[in-house]
């Protein structure tokens, strides 16, 4: 039997690293330019911390999408299917609550869902999260928003929009699902198999559906946003006043509902064209009660957690690429036998502040040359017995075709120098 990754999961190549670290490195400078902090919670929990948090009706426990298992201590785990409630129980378990607010914390690693593979969904994927934690104000839904859209910005993406709505409080959102389970029960033989058990477990869930025979029935529907409660609808009108104040371009979705059950208030996506069926790159919004529901004081909150690699698929449909990668400084090739370890141990000494790559057998000058370039050194360094006699190295320029024999102590300071000039004013 041939060995093959899991299906679902994926092998990350050196080739795709660099497009990957460009976003993080974004995420990283934008978030903690705000006062964000890193925080890393471990990948797998005690199951109950996200049964606590996603809800009974979410798809994650409805459709046996979690990595549940036993360890030998008879000890129910979970690898986490998403950040927010390993994040909230550390911020619980480690007294963040007493730190002045708001606590905003951000996170990044892989996440783990038992989901249909296809183009943007995988089992093994990997999310950037953010968490701001301690303040109701809209300001602070803004805030995560804007961030959210900076961040995505920074790496390249343009045309992004936000779609934000707002599912209201507990007693809206129960008022809006009497309201469906009133209407859509009475014309359940028009839905789909998917709606008629959403209908039944969280009938808000209908109108994520994609099935054209649903939204024939969701488009006679009144929303959420027509049952928010005062205090819930001033909420929502303060969050958007801010993205206008600050530019954040959004448009009021009325249809926006999230797949766990915690969301209060302000929930947002935002979604990338060209990149098939699975167009969201994010998911967020508000979850006052949450960290009450997991045990810590009642706290509210607001947070949002992007797809790595759906980000990667929308810039690479944009054509965005990543930095140049920083090229070898200096490719040594030994002339002979005993240049092999000479060459091997002064690129342990040059090291230290510069690339420095080396063939690992002697070989001769155009062969030596050949896999400098190949190796995109910028400077080849040579040596044989006549540079051993004399205690040099010969050098060779590869952008400038220059040649020069340099003593084995100067070489670092040399190429500093030639590194750090431009090349046209080194010629
Ligand atoms: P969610 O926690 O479901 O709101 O997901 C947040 C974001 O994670 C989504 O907007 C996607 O970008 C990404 N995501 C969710 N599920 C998957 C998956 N199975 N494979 C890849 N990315 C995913």
């Amino acid at each position: 039997m041939k060995l093959r990754a899991v299906k679902g999961t994926f092998d990350i190549l050196p080739e795709d690293q660099r497009l990957r670290r460009h976003v993080l490195s974004t995420a990283e400078r934008v978030l903690e330019h705000a006062g964000v902090l890193e925080l890393t919670p471990p990948i797998f929990e005690h199951t109950e911390v996200f049964t606590k948090s996603v809800g009974a009706s979410s798809d994650l426990v409805v459709q046996h999408e979690m990595y549940t298992f036993t360890d030998r201590g008879e000890r129910s785990l979970t690898l986490r299917p998403e950040f927010t409630a390993g994040v909230l129980r550390a911020y619980i378990e480690n007294g963040l609550i007493v730190w002045p607010t708001p606590v905003k914390l951000w996170s990044y690693g892989p996440i783990f869902r038992a989901e249909n593979p296809q183009r943007g969904r995988f089992r093994q994927f990997h999310q950037v999260n953010c968490e701001f934690l301690g303040l109701d104000t809209p300001l602070l839904d803004a805030e995560a928003i804007a961030l959210l859209y900076t961040v995505l910005s920074a790496c390249g993406l343009e045309g992004l929009t936000v779609r934000l709505g707002s599912v209201g409080d507990p007693e809206d959102a129960a008022a809006y699902n009497a309201y469906l389970r009133r209407e859509l029960g009475a014309r359940q033989s028009e839905l789909s198999e998917t709606s008629r058990e959403r209908l039944r477990l969280n009938p808000m869930r209908v109108l994520d559906s994609k099935d054209a025979g649903d939204q024939a029935v969701i488009a006679t529907l009144k929303r959420p946003l027509d049952f928010l409660n005062p205090d819930a609808r001033a909420h929502f009108e303060g969050v958007q006043a801010f993205l206008t104040t600050w530019g954040i371009p959004f448009e009021v979705d009325d249809s926006i509902v999230r797949g766990l059950d915690y969301y209060r208030r302000t929930a947002f996506e935002i979604h990338a064209a060209g990149i098939g069926a699975q167009s969201a790159l994010c998911g967020g919004g508000r979850y006052d009660g949450l960290v009450a529901a997991l045990g810590g004081p009642e706290t509210p909150g607001v947070g949002w957690a992007f797809g790595l690699e759906r980000v990667l698929d929308a810039l690479r449909e944009a054509g965005v690429r990543a930095p140049e990668a920083a090229r070898p400084a200096l490719f040594l090739v030994p002339m002979d036998d005993e240049a092999v370890a000479e060459v091997a141990a002064l690129a342990f000494r040059l090291r230290q502040n510069l690339t420095v790559l080396h063939a690992y057998a002697k070989r001769n000058l155009g062969k030596g040359f050949k896999e400098a370039e190949r190796a995109g050194a910028r400077f080849a360094g040579l040596r044989g017995a006549r540079e051993r006699e004399r205690g040099v190295y010969a050098l060779k320029d590869l952008a400038t075709g220059e040649q020069l024999e340099l003593p084995e102590g100067e070489l670092a300071g040399f190429l500093h120098e030639r590194l750090e000039r431009p090349l046209a004013s080194s010629l």
